[in-house]
């Protein structure tokens, strides 16, 4: 989702990116402040004196922005978790934590702190802006913009949508309450979808009533919120059932293994359509000479699998991808999917000790979870607050 985006600061060691879907906002945002807002409530200003205040008053709101994901990222600085970036995107910010916070009050405490900011933002611009009433009706004009965003940015972010900063003060309160990360996430995360078909029905019958930009944006927030709080949920269920298992753990010690000289006909037979193995170790007494895949086999006429031998369809030892005994399953689990592999063999002081494949590791996870499900908080997460 951030793949895109650009880095443009460095502040206390949080690298700054932005995501091109920002500009577009940015540029959205100046234009109607320049054409449609300030022109309604300001007259008699000239053109340049209202495009000047317009895109001011759009960057000085990229800046509160920035502020308010500043805000949570030196709370969740001064508490020893990592921040290495912050990216600002369509919806705001995200604050791309190095972990899940570890108890209920620091969660509390990175979460509220956005919110609090942008409201203490709100009164020291609108307080601002009524000084300066009949002083410089231009600087007026922008203050109490900014004051009126802010406020809006933190009623916005209070609403219960997880991952939205509510949804997170929530969690913190039902972690409490439970005693339980993982029931905690499951009770946001289920607020969390609720409000995003709320938001999607509310949206709904505005555009029925005639308000179709109001409508269509609602719903899509709403689509947001409950892509946002669905995948929350599902990532934590993933994490915390692998986070304490290991290559080792989750890999066959039972790997079918041939001899080089086998040919290919042979092991389709005997292995692949008759035992539904995806791959096969071609080894020469103990020492494991490489691996022999379907898509291996695939690569060689139909009418040649008699008479070729393993060896020389096989992918060789060097050039297969390996994982060592200890490698965290989530990695293996990445791994497979980055590389596109099915399987990739695991190697214990440079001996080939078992075989993780994608099909059992899914479903040692799945024992896993109906067998220990509350099975503790993740590690490492990003959070958007
Ligand atoms: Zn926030």
């Amino acid at each position: 989702m951030f793949g895109n985006s650009f880095r443009v600061a460095r502040i206390a060691g949080i690298d700054i990116e932005i995501h091109p879907s920002w500009l577009l906002i940015l540029a959205f945002v100046a234009y109607s402040l320049s054409e449609g807002f300030f022109p309604d409530q300001y007259e008699g200003w000239s053109t340049f004196a209202y495009w000047g205040i317009g895109i001011s008053a759009a960057l000085l709101l990229f800046v509160t922005v920035l502020i308010h994901e500043l805000a949570h990222a030196l709370v969740a600085k001064r508490r020893g978790l990592e921040v290495p970036r912050i990216t600002l995107f369509i919806f705001g910010g995200v604050s791309h934590l190095g972990r899940q916070p570890a108890s209920a009050g620091e969660e509390f405490q990175i979460a509220a702190a956005g919110p609090a900011t942008s409201l203490l933002i709100a009164v020291v611009t609108g307080a601002a802006g009524f000084a300066l009433r009949d002083v410089n009706d231009k600087l007026e004009a922008m203050l109490l913009y900014l004051a009126f965003v802010n406020t809006a940015l933190a009623i916005f972010n209070i609403l219960p949508g997880f991952p939205l900063d509510g949804g997170r003060v929530l969690r913190s309160i039902a972690w409490k309450r439970t005693g339980s990360f993982r029931r905690a996430t499951r009770i946001a995360s289920n607020v969390g979808e609720l409000f995003g078909y709320g938001l999607i029905a509310i949206g709904f019958f505005l555009l029925l009533g005639g308000l179709i930009f109001n409508g269509l944006w609602l719903m899509f927030i709403g689509w947001f919120l409950l892509g946002a709080a669905r995948s929350e949920s599902a990532n934590l269920q993933l994490e915390g059932v692998l986070k304490k298992l290991t290559a080792r753990d989750v890999m066959r010690a039972d790997f079918p293994s041939i001899t080089p000289g086998a040919p290919l006909q042979a092991v389709v037979d005997d292995y692949m359509v008759g035992q539904g193995e995806r791959a096969v170790m071609v080894a020469n007494g103990g020492t494991v000479l490489g691996i022999l895949t379907v898509s291996d086999v695939r690569r060689v006429p139909r009418e040649e699998w008699p008479n070729t031998p393993a060896q020389s369809a096989m992918t060789p030892r060097e050039r297969i991808v390996t994982v060592v005994a200890l490698t965290p399953a989530v990695e293996v689990l990445v791994l497979l999917g980055e590389k596109r592999l099915n399987q990739v063999p695991v190697l214990d002081d440079g001996r080939m000790v078992g075989l993780v494949t994608r099909r059992e590791i899914l479903e040692r996870l799945q024992l896993a979870e109906t067998l220990n499900p509350d099975a503790g908080a993740a590690e490492e997460s990003t959070a958007a607050t």
